[in-house]
């Protein structure tokens, strides 16, 4: 069977003034042809998984394009134009096809439309026709719409948050896809929005109202009726029409049992929905606790400062914190400033410096902060994914600093990446385990590879883009009424 795989993924967070263009996509993810084989073979993501199941059932894969880049502002239009282009020619190039796989994220924005997976589903549908099998992968972060159900022949959503299901739903993408190109499975879908967003830092998977679905979809999946169900806790931070939760459940040529499956998880989703609801700790507040810890090292999480949400990642006010009381041992991980980082390198190891570090890119993330301090190590910023998440790929932080100032040491780097696996702070040279203090920027996935190393973790309201206050942000487009946005 000959089957076209292609990857383009961005999570837009449209508070974010950081316009999503090929640059962006350039430094994080780029890659044409038969090189996305030879870079994802073997790695713990979608492409991974769909390749390990493509050999595992003889499938011949043709890849287009893989693209992704760091959560930030709108795709812009030009980018997703020439992407969605690539795709379709390559499509028609290929000839006869028995299947497409495309692992997409589900929360892509593009400037001018604001379901960019719908749009672009579409547009390969146009051009395979209706009966060639369309597989999807999706990101738990999925804001799912209409027309990426209608569009797909069938969606498999992450079932973790930190995700690290991802090779384990493109396998099983693979898999059906192929069940589905020999005509040994017909799945009848049932697609349910409530009016729900929930915030971010209420997502997670390990426990509450996530889990407790979760709980029930796996049930639910053990009836061999049933071919999959997903979850969908979507993104909060897209003001959109489709932003929020979804529940999507398939069924093998069953329509009547997967519309009483949705439902069921449905009214259960809407029962727990103030479960969701989230409280961080105030800045002052959690790093004088993370002081009096007995243990460490306590890891501080600036989840409103998660560039992989698509807050700027240069949040400063956790820092300042840290400088101001003089904490004795603390690493703040990993703050996004390619100026201060150029500065230190052109420094060199051992110099001082007076730099003004973060909060630039906004308002929203604290002003910067004015720091004299000793450029202690540098580093090219390359990494290896280590952790549960996406282990095997390697990373590229660019040019990277440590400025230590006493017991405070900030590591700078200069693309924007979310502190998700500690490789991402050993490059440089500190231990995390050494630490009393170490800050993470990173909402949820930093769990994933922290939570065995953390003596305590503790979550921090601090300004940004990725707060799971959503009182701070002012919605005009998102369905209304909407839980908790509205009293309902
Ligand atoms: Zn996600």
């Amino acid at each position: 069977m000959r089957v076209f795989i292609a990857m383009l993924s961005h999570e837009t967070n449209t508070f974010s003034t950081i316009a999503t263009d090929r640059r962006q996509f350039e430094t994080r993810e780029l890659r044409y042809g038969g090189e996305i084989l030879e870079a994802y073979r073997g790695t713990g993501t979608c492409l991974g998984g769909m390749i390990d199941g493509a050999s595992a059932r003889g499938l011949a894969l043709l890849p287009s394009l893989a693209a992704g880049a760091s959560p930030a502002g709108r795709v812009t239009r030009s980018f997703y134009e020439d992407a969605k282009t690539r795709i379709c020619a390559d499509l028609r190039a290929a000839g006869t096809l028995d299947g497409v796989l495309l692992d997409l994220h589900g929360a892509m924005v593009v400037e001018g439309a604001d379901d960019g997976e719908g749009d672009l589903l579409r547009a390969v549908r146009e051009v395979v026709g209706a009966t060639v099998p369309v597989g999807v992968t999706l990101d738990f972060h999925a804001n799912v719409t209409e027309d990426m159900v209608r569009h797909a022949t069938l969606l498999h959503g992450y079932k973790t948050y930190p995700h690290v299901d991802m090779a384990e739903r493109g396998l099983e993408a693979a898999h059906r896809l192929a069940d589905i190109a020999a005509g040994t499975l017909r799945p009848t879908i049932a697609f349910r929005q409530p009016r729900l967003l929930p915030p971010i830092a209420g997502q997670l998977t390990s426990r509450g109202p996530m889990r407790r679905l979760y709980d029930l979809a796996d049930e639910m999946e053990r009836d061999p009726r049933v071919i999959t169900v997903s979850i969908f806790a979507g993104f909060p931070l897209a003001d959109i029409h489709d932003a929020g939760l979804s529940i999507y459940v398939a069924t093998k040529d069953d329509p009547a049992l997967a519309a009483a499956l949705a439902d069921r998880l449905e009214a259960v989703a809407w029962e727990h929905r103030h479960e969701f609801l989230h409280h961080a700790v105030p800045v002052a507040e959690a790093v004088a606790q993370a002081l009096r810890a007995g243990k460490r090292p306590v890891v501080l999480a600036d989840i409103a400062d998660n560039t992989g949400g698509g807050a700027a990642g240069d949040g400063t006010e956790i820092l300042r914190e840290l400088l101001r009381v003089n904490a004795p041992s603390a690493t703040v991980a990993c703050l996004w400033d390619p100026e201060a980082a150029a500065a230190c390198t052109k420094a060199g190891v051992g110099a001082t410096v007076s730099l003004d570090v973060g909060g630039k890119i906004d308002g929203n993330h604290g002003a910067p902060v004015a720091i004299t301090g000793r450029v202690a190590a540098l580093s090219d910023g390359n990494f290896i994914h280590k952790g549960p998440m996406m282990r095997g790929l390697p990373g590229r932080l660019g040019p990277t600093a440590v400025l230590a100032s006493g017991g405070v040491k900030v590591i700078l780097i200069s693309h924007r990446w979310q502190t998700l696996d500690p490789e991402m702070i050993r490059i440089t040279g500190i231990e995390p385990l050494d630490e009393q203090i170490v800050v993470v920027k990173s909402s949820i996935h930093y769990r994933a590879a922290f939570e065995a190393l953390a003596a305590s973790i503790i979550e921090v309201d601090a300004p940004g883009l990725s707060s799971s206050n959503l009182d701070r942000f002012t919605f005009t487009r998102v369905r209304r009424p909407i839980f908790p946005l509205d009293p309902i």
